[in-house]
């Protein structure tokens, strides 16, 4: 199969060691937008060898915030499961002589590469391990050493002592080509003394045998990616199309982790931030494109393309995803929010209008619910009329138009108004607003009056 018959598969795949932040968004958004642009598949994969860090509970915290922001996975896999398949790859690696035992401890280790930093050697591991015999190997484990062992890098031509320039290119679908030389590099361990796994190998392996085609992920994984080619050439499959995204940090410069939860999705989503909001941010933040309130994933999709991300760390702002938001809401079509108004109570019939009435003045659609209770129950916020006032709206009250009341009927009512008091401007509306809402500020009145309707109003009379 030629790469481009070859289907799009690509896998977003956390360690479910703590909650998603909007770093892991921008990964996790990546993968789903390029696999959806071109008909592919969305695999959840969750690297969870690590049983000690692991959680199910984060892993259904990752998937539920994955599916609030509109990422649906196609497939979930689970690496706990899937010991067997990276045990019989080690083995094949070991009866290839590609997968050695190493006994050194950390401490050997550090002052190896000081030797051969003193000697103007590169620091990388010496591959001293290859020499020992099998006695060594005995005497060792006698000792009650255990061995970690090592990935073998092609980057000789018969004998592993004499490495060579071994040039690894791949043509990033982010950043472009690029090249490493795996003479530069340590061998990778593969597998720890007390027998578990690092990320690497089930990584690999996993990615072979859920035919991953394009891995997408964070440019910290840059350097992982020579390594990462040998295996799988090693474990005798064409390796996938790469892309490294550049990373997001806070304003201060620092790496998100998953441990701090201040930007966590599951905050972002306690705060009444929109998932669109946190999309559009995630993804076009750090981009040549301009970061604004994109309204779908359809919609995204269309914008994106994974070249558009630069090459340096974008800064992220929590504030953005505020104006994002309200950006979002002001436009909000009432058919996307009919069920969060019903499940505020705010009744069917006067429900559209309601929302057009007040969105342009939400900062989170939760805030409908203060108006709401404006408009069915009266003034709920802080502002009183001032005593001078009192005697005025009483007044304006008595002209009141007869119903049906519609659009033109704050118009004809205030011009009834200015007339009688011979009030205008700020005079005239101000103390109105303030009977009417209780508030200084807040939707437009002509909105607000027909939805109040003319005995709520009267209700209110001072
Ligand atoms: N579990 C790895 C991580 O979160 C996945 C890296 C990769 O996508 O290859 O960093």
């Amino acid at each position: 199969m030629t790469e481009s018959e070859k289907p799009v598969v690509v896998r977003f795949a956390p360690s479910p060691t703590g909650n998603i932040h909007i770093g892991n968004a921008r990964t996790a958004l990546f993968n789903w937008l390029f696999a959806k642009k071109s008909g592919g598949d969305f695999v959840l994969r969750f690297d969870d060898t690590d049983r000690q860090r692991s959680t199910t509970g984060f892993a259904e915290g990752i998937e539920r915030d994955l599916r609030w922001l509109g990422v649906e996975p196609d497939r979930i896999e689970w690496q706990s499961r899937r010991f067997p398949a990276y045990d019989a790859a080690a083995l094949k690696l070991k009866d290839a002589g590609l997968l050695y035992p190493c006994y050194e401890t950390g401490e050997e280790l550090e002052r190896k590469r000081k030797l051969r930093l003193a000697r103007r050697l590169p620091p990388v591991y010496g591959r001293d391990a290859l020499k020992l015999s099998d006695e060594d190997k005995a005497s060792y484990e006698a000792e009650g050493r255990q061995p970690h062992w090592r990935f073998l890098l092609p980057n000789f031509e018969s004998d592993p002592f004499d490495t060579r320039r071994t040039e690894i290119h791949w043509d990033d679908i982010v950043r472009g080509p690029q090249t490493v030389d795996l003479a530069s590099m340590s061998d990778p361990v593969l597998v720890r003394g007390d027998g578990t796994y690092l990320y690497t190998l089930p990584s690999v392996v996993d990615d072979i045998d859920m035919g991953v085609s394009h891995i997408i992920r964070g440019d910290d994984h840059v350097t992982n990616t020579g390594a990462q080619i040998a295996l799988f050439q090693a474990l005798g499959a064409d390796a996938p199309a790469f892309g490294h995204h550049n990373l997001l940090t806070t304003a201060g410069g620092e790496g998100l982790s998953k441990r701090s939860n201040a930007l966590s999705i599951a905050s972002l989503r306690e705060t009444g931030i929109e998932p669109m909001a946190v999309n559009s941010l995630a993804v076009l933040i750090g981009t040549s494109h301009s970061v604004e309130a994109v309204p779908s994933m359809e919609a995204l999709q269309e914008i994106f393309t994974p070249v558009m991300a630069s090459k340096s760390a974008a800064k992220f702002d929590p504030l953005e995803l505020g104006a994002l938001n309200r950006a979002l809401v002001h436009e909000t079509p009432y058919d996307r929010v009919a069920g969060r108004l019903a499940d505020m109570g705010v009744d069917e019939v006067r429900a559209e209008a309601f929302w057009l009435a007040v969105r342009g003045n939400l900062d989170v659609v939760e805030d409908a619910r203060h108006w709401w209770g404006v408009v069915r129950n009266g003034p709920a916020g802080d502002a009183v009329l001032e005593e001078g006032d009192v005697a005025y709206v009483r007044e304006a009250f008595a002209l009141l138009p007869a119903e049906p009341w519609g659009a033109d009927t704050w118009a004809t009512w205030t011009s009834a108004v200015k007339q009688a008091s011979g009030r205008k401007g700020r005079a005239l509306f101000m103390p109105l607003r303030i009977a009417l809402t209780g508030s200084r500020s807040g939707p437009e009145l002509a909105d607000l009056l027909p939805l109040i309707g003319r005995e709520g109003t009267l209700a209110r009379r001072p």
